[in-house]
């Protein structure tokens, strides 16, 4: 199985950057993640300060060109595995997250993980590891890792976990998969700023689905579907995620499109994934009960 090194890392997801690793669609391999902070804070006094280098947070790993991948195809990732190492980062700085006023300090809390939990001071916390930011070129500008948007990226969602599978709108030729910022844990909102950075091995497979076109990311799991949007504010990142979820209840279902807003209405949730990055991202989660598959 090939595998892909952490020391290949980029800081924007960009349709300029040289392909690390070739893959072919229905290929496994492993990417090996960096954390966040690029490892510079493993110790608890380690925090982000004047010696802190604020141009290397939020790596990806990557790009990854997937042979064969054009503009307007979707990109099936599965998830097989996430292997974290032993120690992760829970951070708190001034101004990150809706409380940030109070924070009045940047400080550090070691998180160490065994057996399947992780020990936040005297509690035991069961381990969920997910990745933070996947994602691929934009078709445009640039975009910065740390900010999430329609072609992945800092998306900060709990399902983007072991077992699921991501579906991402291609834009450029080969699709220029990265991904990195895996969490130990997290919760919904990721309310603090982080959750518990970690680097991590994540076994993966990709595979083109050229029947499915999608504008936004959406992740599958055993029981739901996930409809991904991200915006300025929150009215904007529900609204794509409803525009999404509502089109794709009436298509598959072959209903009314009131009929379909009126299911995402009574049988969906929406969910918050992140509020502290760049753009805001919620989900809607449509149980996969209520879709005709
Ligand atoms: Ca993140
Ligand atoms: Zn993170």
């Amino acid at each position: 199985m090939k595998r892909l090194t952490r020391n290949h890392s980029i800081f924007a997801m960009d349709k300029q950057n040289q392909p690390v690793l070739y893959v072919d669609s229905g290929e496994r391999f492993i990417v090996e993640t960096e954390d966040c902070f690029c490892h510079q804070i493993v110790e608890s006094d380690d925090v982000l300060n004047d010696s802190f280098d604020y141009s290397r947070v939020n790596p990806a790993t990557g790009p990854i060109f997937v042979n064969g991948c054009q503009p307007g195809d979707t990109l099936k990732v599965t998830i097989h595995k996430i292997e974290v190492e032993s120690r992760g980062v829970v951070e708190v700085y001034p101004g990150w997250g809706p409380l940030g006023n109070k924070v009045e300090k940047a400080e550090t809390k070691i998180v160490s993980i065994s057996e399947g939990w992780a020990k936040f001071g005297k509690y035991l916390l069961p381990l969920h590891p997910m990745v933070g930011v996947m994602g691929v070129a934009p078709a445009g500008e640039a975009v910065l890792c740390v900010s999430p948007g329609p072609h992945g990226g800092n998306l900060d969602t709990v399902n983007i976990a072991e077992g699921a599978e991501i579906y991402l709108p291609v834009f450029v030729s080969g699709a220029k998969l990265a991904l990195g910022d895996v969490h130990a844990i997290m919760g919904d909102g990721e309310i603090c700023g982080t959750g518990v950075e970690i680097r991590a091995e994540v076994e993966m497979k990709v595979e083109i689905c050229e029947n499915w076109q999608l504008s936004n990311p959406v992740v599958k799991t055993k029981e739901s579907y996930f409809f991904i949007g991200s915006g300025k504010t929150f009215e904007e990142a529900i609204q794509i995620a409803a525009e999404e979820s509502v089109k794709f209840i009436q298509e598959r279902n072959n209903i009314s499109w009131t009929e379909a807003y009126m299911m995402t209405s009574i049988a969906t949730d929406l969910l918050f994934s992140q509020v502290v990055n760049p753009l805001k991202t919620v989900r809607i989660r449509i149980p996969r009960k209520i879709i005709d598959e």
